[in-house]
């Protein structure tokens, strides 16, 4: 289902929401469409109806500060579905996930341990440390600094680019 960006009031991002939910804000005067919205690029036709790409709320919502949750496909997604060490780009079916320190000798499960892995790879890999098997890393794991940009940048839609115009780091 095609998604709208919604900003808070003060033009934080604050998440991805369906276009039937974001038609509901609009609907019930609780968001409204940015100032400078006026040509065809800025919105999406959804049975005849056209919705803004991006919306923002008209009062401030307070956010909880969350993190980006720590998973199997955001690592993937971190890692662009590449295995980190022969550069293979690959499907989630195809990618497994390997610990850089080996688990079965205590490393442990973070962003900066896990790594997305062809099952070649992981297999040779085995329990060894990447410079006991000889192999190198792409690049050095680590947690997304803006979990924010990270959901967004990393979607599938084809209006990323265009979101990303309104996005204001926090
Ligand atoms: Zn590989």
């Amino acid at each position: 289902m095609e998604q709208v960006l919604l900003l808070n009031s003060d033009l934080q991002p604050l998440h991805l929401t369906t276009w039937k939910r974001a038609l509901v804000l609009l609907l019930k005067g609780k968001a409204e469409c940015m100032e400078k919205i006026n040509s065809i690029e800025d919105y999406i036709e959804v049975d005849n109806t056209l919705i803004p790409k991006v919306i923002k709320l008209k009062e401030n919502k307070a956010i909880p500060c969350t993190e980006l949750p720590f998973s199997r496909e955001n690592i993937y997604k971190r890692d662009e579905y590449t295995c980190q060490y022969c550069g293979k780009h690959l499907s989630s079916d195809e990618l497994t996930l390997d610990h850089v320190y080996p688990k079965s000798r205590l490393g442990p499960d973070t962003w900066e341990n896990i790594v997305a892995c062809c099952k070649e790879c992981n297999q040779y890999k085995a329990n060894r440390t990447p410079k006991e098997a000889g192999m190198k890393l792409l690049r050095r794991p680590e947690r997304p600094s803006d979990g924010k940009l990270f959901e967004l940048t990393k979607n599938s839609s084809k209006n990323v680019k265009y979101w990303l115009k309104f996005y204001k780091s926090a």
